[in-house]
């Protein structure tokens, strides 16, 4: 499994706290070298603030757009060095 689709796995319970310290510290080892999957969890924690800043629960369908969008960039590019 490469650090990347590690990371994309774990992000709603990276940005959720809800992993053990040694998980999120391997996620955040691979935040600080990857750029893509930065800009995932960047997207991931902004779009959780503004739903908590807005009292809704439900995440817009846009969300599953853009992360479909990233996992299938992610294998298209065998990321696997990532
Ligand atoms: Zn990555």
């Amino acid at each position: 499994m490469s650090g990347c689709d590690n990371a994309i796995e774990y992000v709603y319970q990276y940005i959720d706290d809800e992993l053990t310290f040694t998980r999120k510290e391997r996620i955040k080892w691979h935040l600080r070298r990857c750029g893509d999957c930065i800009g995932a969890f960047e997207f991931e924690e902004s779009l959780k603030l503004r739903i908590a800043a807005g009292g809704k629960t439900e995440p817009p369908a846009e969300l599953f757009d853009t992360l479909r969008a990233l996992i299938e960039q992610e294998r298209n590019t065998g990321a696997s060095d990532c």
